[in-house]
């Protein structure tokens, strides 16, 4: 069983990379997801983390997470939502999470179902991430290292910059020890979020998340549902591809160059948005090797 909280890892000066996957639906899916796994293993990550599902329909994903961290051997990170979970529902979470040797959280908010216009909390739940930092602070002291959700280009339900960022240093305030950054595809965003951030006095690490495009369609609704945009150049070169291949090219290429000027600034590692697939991935990965040996 592999045992490590992500804060400590992070105040070490090598940049770390880690994987994230979402819970399969059905079991070809889990048996793709366990074989994405053991192919990207080899990368040596500091961590994989596994999303909870959009309403709190979640409850396998704990199980997965369990499983990753201790018959597979990878240190995890569990995501919980405030969505769909009564406070007592995320205690029993956490406390089964504590028994199994899970030592990583990743507390957001959770997003409104898809049949739903607008978040709502369940009676007896959280508002909003920061009251479930808080709450895993108050039940469960130091045992976790509790990670948040963070938007270079700001929450798309709040128009303004400054106050979602007021509101991601009360989070950060109420005990979060590292933020992972939602998708970006322009570095200067990451530089910008990084720079505000730290004028208003927050000082844990930002981890940017990145996700090399391999599929137009999908990544247009990830773009609906969490408001991050894609450079126009880079937007027409992907319409503009031949074949799935060529986009995945494209995709991998631009990933790579992202990653590599941000590891040059000494960012404190990569988190990568993998869709519980691995080929785009590893040629980032392989790529960023060959740049560092040069
Ligand atoms: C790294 C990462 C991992 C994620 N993992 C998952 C996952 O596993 N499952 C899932 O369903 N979703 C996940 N999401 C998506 C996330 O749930 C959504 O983006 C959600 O809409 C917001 O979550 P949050 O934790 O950032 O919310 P919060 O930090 O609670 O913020 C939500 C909104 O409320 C505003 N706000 C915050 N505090 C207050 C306050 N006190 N008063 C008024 N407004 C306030 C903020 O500005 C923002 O607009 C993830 C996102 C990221 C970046």
């Amino acid at each position: 069983m592999l045992r490590m909280k992500i804060g400590a890892l992070l105040e070490t000066k090598e940049p770390i990379f880690s994987f994230e996957f979402f819970p399969p639906k059905n079991p070809k899916e889990e048996a793709r997801l366990f074989q994405t796994i053991a192919e990207l293993r080899p990368l040596k990550p500091a961590f994989v983390s596994m999303t909870y599902g959009a309403g709190g329909s979640g409850g396998r994903s704990v199980e997965w997470v369990r499983r990753i961290q201790n018959q597979v051997g990878l240190t995890a990170m569990a995501h919980l939502t405030c969505g769909g979970n009564t406070k007592d529902a995320l205690e029993s979470t956490l406390l089964s999470l504590e028994k199994s040797g899970v030592q990583n959280i990743m507390a957001v908010r959770g997003d409104p179902p898809q049949d739903a216009p607008q978040f709502q909390a369940v009676a007896g739940g959280f508002r909003y991430a920061s009251e479930l930092v808080a709450f895993i602070r108050e039940r469960f002291g130091d045992i976790f290292s509790v990670a948040g959700g963070g938007y270079p280009e700001g929450h798309i339900e709040n128009p303004s910059l400054e106050s979602d960022l007021r509101y991601l240093k009360a989070k950060v305030d109420a005990g979060l020890d590292f933020i992972v950054t939602n998708l970006f595809f322009n570095n200067a965003l990451y530089f910008g979020f990084v720079e505000r951030a730290r004028k208003i006095g927050i000082q844990v690490p930002i981890l940017p998340g990145l996700m090399p495009i391999t599929n137009l369609g999908q990544i247009r609704r990830f773009m609906d549902l969490c408001g991050a945009s894609i450079p126009g150049p880079l937007l027409s070169r992907l319409e503009q591809a031949k074949d799935p291949q060529s986009l995945l090219e494209i995709g991998v290429e631009h990933t790579t160059r992202q990653a590599a000027e941000l590891l040059e600034a000494g960012v404190p590692g990569i988190h990568f948005y993998t869709l519980n697939k691995s080929p785009a991935t590893r040629m980032v990965m392989l790529n960023l090797a060959q740049v560092s040996r040069m």
